[in-house]
């Protein structure tokens, strides 16, 4: 058995070989002739001259052995809805929504925007766009017109497939009017839109524009769309990054190069098997949902569960926080993935839950999207007696920078690091100001990737090079790498810890610290069940910490005298960890912090609360009530 470290050296030693390699793990119409053109940088080039198709790879390629295995399950505890697609059911499915969008007049290259709730239809969309070479625009459906109405702008869609409307703690929540709103609002209008009515809302239909799925189904019920062969580097898709910061990107993925990354990954990394489940309960509106619900375990032949709803509500729609063991047990999952933020709500449940139900067959459990605290990790790692696998990387990326590859080498985690650099990503830490290379362990920098970056990364800015070169590649003085805009620190065994974004980091009387290690100190706290540290400007230190928890125990947030005492604890607690520099000016008990619609921390806007500023855009806030009450516990200060 090959090392991760030989693994490793030759993907950035011998790159061509190595991705060659990896290359024959998908079906090619006509191979490639070359691997990697890097003539141009920062643009790579993969698997040039390659025909290939995402959707064949997906689906089409498991005919011959799998036709009737398990290939989409779809599980809503929302409406109640559970349906198994094998093989080739969903190559009908995927066929009659390609015949749909070409009688729409759908071709390759068109855009093709997606703004669906968790549901079959969503997967069908994005596989009919991938199999007759459209490209497709996944926007998360729990954006409101504005945010929607943006994308449309950039993405210039021919057509646009949705639904009557999502749904939330059993509760509908329509679509169709704030999608009318957003291309109302839109100086593009699309050709037509499809509609997946699921009876949950009405629906106004525009004559001569919106169309139903269900009536479009049946006119091409025996349709027959082969998979049009494309070249590797074909635009598969566009996403815009979830917004943490700034403006929305357009992140554009390649055909070939992607398909091999995710071919690969599924091998190397989450060690998924042709015929087992994978269930991983992200979103097809973010990268995650792209890469880990569709089309990477059914690359690798495997089932993957599609879920609708919450991990804390069951299919009777009663409260049941065990609802994600309970798929497990009944589909034999055997690689699941999430995010902290979620297991963070599991936490909050009863424990025994998790006793409850036989799940024998899971293997991993992989955590990403934002920082795992230890506390965090250690409570689900004793109550599931699986490995934990934190993995990091970006909408930008497709698939992990950092993790661990146990598919190639069993390698131990630790707590708070998301591992070791993925084979093909160079990656570095760079000093801030100086554009240094920093080579000794624990020294603190920006995290770097040089290039040629991997197949899977992301080609470009949809339409936009010079803004992706300005952005991602320029911002190092004197240096061409790719900026990844957090920051983080290696140990003397090459585990990077990652400590936050470079805008996240603090600057107190000088000297610099990144928020998420205050917030990992606060969080061993054991009555500590959330926490946002955000830096706050300060006349005197330039500027000072400021802590935001929620409490295992919400009560305790009114006796005030234990508020006191908690504060009190916590200063004394990051003192000893980080010295008194770290330690945080004020701790604010609050009932729930503000996230974007993917549950990542919205520090910024917390900072601008802190400051008196103006939040900015919060169209990705999933609620802001939650924002309001740190306002107001700032002002009563
Ligand atoms: P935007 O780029 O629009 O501001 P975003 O960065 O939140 O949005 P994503 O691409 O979904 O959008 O998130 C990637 C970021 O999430 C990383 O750059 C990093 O800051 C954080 N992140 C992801 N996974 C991890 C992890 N395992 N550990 C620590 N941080 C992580
Ligand atoms: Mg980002």
């Amino acid at each position: 058995m090959t090392s991760y470290a030989d693994f490793y050296r030759q993907s950035i030693d011998q790159p061509d070989a190595f991705w060659a390699e990896q290359g024959q793990l998908i079906d090619w119409h006509k191979p490639f002739d070359r691997v990697c053109n890097y003539d141009n940088p920062p643009f790579v080039h993969w698997f040039q001259g390659g025909l290939t198709n995402l959707c064949h790879n997906a689906v089409d390629r498991h005919l011959k052995d799998r036709a009737d295995q398990a290939a989409l399950i779809a599980v809503s505890s929302e409406t109640g809805l559970e349906k198994t697609y094998s093989f080739k059911d969903l190559h009908d499915e995927v066929q009659r929504m390609a015949a749909s969008l070409q009688a729409l007049g759908v071709q390759k290259g068109d855009r093709v925007l997606i703004y669906m709730p968790m549901i079959a239809e969503a997967a069908f969309a994005m596989l009919a766009c991938a199999r007759i070479g459209a490209i497709h625009c996944v926007v998360f459906g729990g954006f409101a017109s504005g945010s929607l109405a943006s994308r449309i702008e950039d993405a210039t869609p021919k057509v646009i497939v949705s639904a009557d409307a999502g749904s939330r703690g059993g509760k509908a929540l329509p679509y169709k009017p704030l999608l009318d709103e957003a291309i109302r609002l839109s100086s593009h209008k699309p050709n037509a839109v499809l509609l997946a009515d699921r009876s949950l809302a009405p629906m106004d239909l525009v004559a001569g524009r919106d169309h139903l799925w269900n009536e479009l189904r049946k006119t091409h019920r025996d349709a027959q769309v082969p998979c049009e062969w494309l070249d590797a580097t074909a635009i598969s898709y566009t996403i815009y990054t979830s917004g943490t910061t700034g403006k929305p990107k357009g992140v554009q993925r390649d055909t070939g190069g992607y398909t091999v990354a995710l071919a690969a990954s599924m091998r190397h990394i989450f060690d998924g098997r042709a015929g087992e489940t994978f269930f991983s309960t992200s979103d097809i509106g973010w990268v995650v949902g792209h890469s880990y619900i569709v089309y990477g375990p059914l690359i690798a032949g495997m089932a993957t569960i599609l879920y609708e709803g919450l991990p804390t509500q069951g299919m009777d729609k009663k409260p049941n926080g065990g609802i994600w063991w309970e798929l497990v047990e009944k589909y034999k999952v055997t690689v699941m993935f999430s995010a902290p933020t979620a297991v963070r709500v599991l936490k909050k449940q009863d424990p025994a839950l998790l006793k409850k139900y036989d799940l024998s067959s899971l293997r991993a459990l992989f955590l990403a999207g934002e920082p795992l605290d230890e506390p965090t990790a250690r409570w689900i790692s004793e109550g599931l007696n699986v490995p934990i696998i934190d993995n990091y990387w970006q909408t930008e990326s497709g698939w992990p920078i950092l993790t661990i590859a146990n598919g190639v080498e069993q390698k131990p985690s630790k707590f708070g690091s998301p591992g070791v650099p993925m084979y093909g990503y160079n990656v570095k830490l760079l000093h801030e100001a100086t554009g240094e290379e920093l080579t000794a362990p624990g020294e603190k920098g920006v995290v770097v990737i040089e290039g040629p970056t991997p197949p899977g990364f992301m080609q470009t800015i949809w339409q936009d090079d010079s803004r992706f070169v300005q952005t991602y590649w320029k911002t190092v003085p004197g240096k061409t790498v790719y900026n990844t805009f957090d920051w983080g620190i290696r140990d003397a065994d090459g585990y990077y810890f990652i400590l936050g974004r470079t805008d996240d980091v603090i600057n107190v009387a000088g000297h610099r610290l990144g928020t998420r290690e205050i917030e990992e100190s606060i969080s061993g706290h054991l009555q500590v069940a959330e926490v946002a540290v955000v830096g706050v400007a300060d006349a005197l230190k330039g500027q000072v910490a400021m802590a935001f928890v929620v409490l295992r125990d919400a009560a305790l947030l009114d006796d005030s005298a234990a508020a006191i005492k908690l504060e009190a604890e916590i200063m004394k607690r990051v003192d000893g960890d980080l010295g008194a520099l770290a330690r945080p000016a004020r701790v604010r008990f609050v009932s729930a912090l503000p996230k974007t619609r993917s549950g990542k921390l919205l520090r910024r806007a917390i900072q601008a609360v802190c400051e008196g500023r103006d939040a900015g855009d919060l169209t990705t806030m999933d609620d802001p009530a939650v924002l309001q009450q740190i306002k107001d516990k700032v002002a009563a200060a």
